[in-house]
């Protein structure tokens, strides 16, 4: 019958535009049409994020996936193998930022999680905002910012744009990180942005957005005692798969404990000593792949309530699993643990792949799916690998910059004041002394720079006059300058040798990190499927990861924002 259909369609073009759901027939002729004659896509653009999902992955452990994951995205869409962050600062809050913009940092600004802003003399976080409270509001003792807002960002984003030219398209940004919610949202004032709160175990909003959460948030919130987390309070994380599947051992020495009493090796308890869920609890749930269900449970919700691709309008989606992250530094990035949230994500994105199939149809959504950055293998399993000190590295700056320049101010040992503040890999100097001093800022930066880049573990440091000047040929200095920004970024930036890590290992909730420019840190998983993606399978040339926009913004049928300057990669059609 399909194929009766099919062949009579292909004879009359207005009979498909007529027969219900006219895209479902165009997608499907579409099936079998060259790549570069697909159709601009559909009515729902959702792009997934994987946090620390680190590119190779997706080959290294071919034992983890299913038929219907990934493995059915690489196979009906396009899968750039060979995707790079561009920029040095591979951390979740420029992560975001990027993704929802497609501009590195060096043009949106948020150049790290945390920075030093040189006004004020405060350490400022990516996505805080003074003048915005917290919705609904709690009283609660929190380290984490109170109110949300893009204010740091400084160009739109897509969502914005996409608001600009379609005003009913609806917008919604969901993740447990705050930061990610936010800044994938962009400058998007009508997005709907939640993020979950592991001292309450609830979604909640920021008042930059609305005044207080729709029924369906609320409703989510409620679907439990004490929050919708409360459904894994019993459970125990094990495998998901028999522990053969699994590369490595599980009972690795240098893998850290988790939270909350969730132990080195599987199966880790969630609950931990608790009677009844709290903090503690909602903390593990995130540092496990149920964090991850949690939030598909709530984007579900969302996209029923808010009925996302079946109004007729252009809808978009922003997604990003945390867990993944929590997850890779608590035990680290080879770990049967990583492996089984990866094995887990590939599941995930079937039932995603099922469900929008399902409501929202086939031939009417398209799926972009990324990560943020990587991860660095853990010191204690790479052969002449470790872990240092920066704070002791850096200690003799002062005294160095003090020898060539002659001291600063009168009194004796005053070399600390050469440096105004180290957010490694950051070094702000003390400008307005030099200023005073009359010490040439330049001068300074460069040999600070220099002198940075001669200490054991780090072999290069970029002043801020290189930085700011023309684009740097050499690949690696040119990740630094795209991770760069006058306002918020360091006077010199410094780049330690690859598969190092900072601080000690105390096997507590983060024993792997990221944040380099290195490939481990900025090779991510970069694919496309769905309504207007081209079949293209495996295409392993370099492509930049700030394409997503250009893919996003092409299956929604706009032009990408003034910001997003990478192109369509080939195949894609005009
Ligand atoms: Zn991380």
């Amino acid at each position: 019958m399909r194929n009766l259909l099919r062949l009579a369609l292909l004879f009359s073009p207005t009979l498909a535009l007529l027969v219900g759901g006219g895209w479902y027939v165009a997608a499907h002729l579409g099936d079998e049409l060259p790549p570069d004659a697909v159709r601009p896509g559909g009515r729902l653009v959702v792009v997934v994020v994987f946090d620390q999902m680190r590119g190779d992955y997706l080959r290294r452990w071919p034992g983890l996936f299913d038929e219907d994951g990934f493995e059915q995205v690489k196979r009906e869409g396009v899968w750039y193998s060979n995707a790079r962050l561009p920029y040095a600062c591979t951390s979740t809050g420029p992560g975001h930022a990027s993704i929802g913009t497609g501009a590195p940092p060096s043009v949106h600004g948020v150049v790290e999680n945390k920075w030093y802003d040189r006004r004020t003399g405060q350490e400022v976080y990516c996505a805080s905002d003074a003048a915005a409270r917290r919705v609904p509001e709690v009283k609660m003792p929190s380290k984490e910012p109170a109110s949300l807002s893009p204010a740091r960002l400084l160009v739109p984003g897509v969502a914005a744009h996409l608001k600009a030219v379609e005003k009913d398209a609806r917008v919604f940004s969901l993740s447990l990180k705050d930061r990610a919610a936010v800044l994938m949202a962009g400058q998007c004032q009508d997005a709907g942005v939640y993020c979950f709160d592991s001292a309450v175990g609830k979604f909640h909003t920021s008042s930059h957005y609305r005044a207080d959460l729709p029924d369906w948030v609320a409703a989510f919130n409620k679907s439990r005692d004490s929050s919708p987390a409360d459904v894994w309070f019993h459970r125990r994380w094990d495998r998901l798969l028999h522990s053969e599947k699994y590369v490595g051992r599980d009972d690795c020495e240098a893998e850290g404990r988790g939270v909350n009493g969730m132990g080195q090796t599987f199966p880790h308890p969630l609950k931990g000593k608790l009677e009844n869920p709290a903090k503690g609890f909602y903390d593990a749930v995130e540092t496990s792949p149920f964090g991850n269900e949690l939030l598909w449970d709530f984007a579900r919700a969302c996209l029923a309530a808010e009925q996302l691709g079946r109004r007729g309008t252009k809808d978009l989606l922003y997604l990003s699993f945390s867990s993944n992250d929590l997850v890779g530094h608590a035990w680290g990035p080879d770990s049967h643990e990583a492996q089984d949230i990866t094995a887990r994500s590939d599941r995930l994105l079937a039932e995603m792949i099922r469900h929008l199939g399902e409501t929202v149809g086939r031939a009417n959504y398209t799926l972009v799916l990324t990560a943020d950055h990587g991860v660095c293998p853990l010191p204690e399993l790479t052969p002449g690998a470790e872990r240092f000190e920066p704070a002791a590295e850096l200690a003799d700056l002062g005294k160095a910059l003090d020898e060539t320049f002659g001291p600063l101010g009168d009194k004796p040992g005053a070399a600390g004041l050469w440096v105004k503040k180290v957010n490694y890999p950051d070094v702000y100097l003390n400008d307005s002394l030099l200023a005073a001093e009359g010490k040439s800022r330049a001068d300074v930066e460069r040999y600070a720079a220099e002198w940075i880049g001669n200490r054991p573990h780090m072999p290069a440091a970029f002043p801020r006059s290189v930085l700011a000047g023309p684009p740097l040929a050499d690949p690696l200095a040119r990740r630094v300058q795209l991770g760069w920004h006058p306002d918020g970024s360091g006077d010199v930036v410094t780049v330690h040798k690859p598969y190092l890590l900072t601080g000690k290992n105390t096997g507590g909730y983060s024993v792997a990190g990221h944040g380099t420019p290195h490939d481990y840190d900025t090779h991510v998983p970069l694919l496309a499927f769905g309504a207007g993606v081209p079949k293209l399978g495996e295409r392993p040339e370099p492509t930049s990861s700030l394409v997503v926009a250009a893919i996003v913004c092409r299956a929604l049928g706009i032009d990408p924002p003034t910001e997003a300057k990478e192109p369509l990669p080939a195949g894609w059609g005009k």
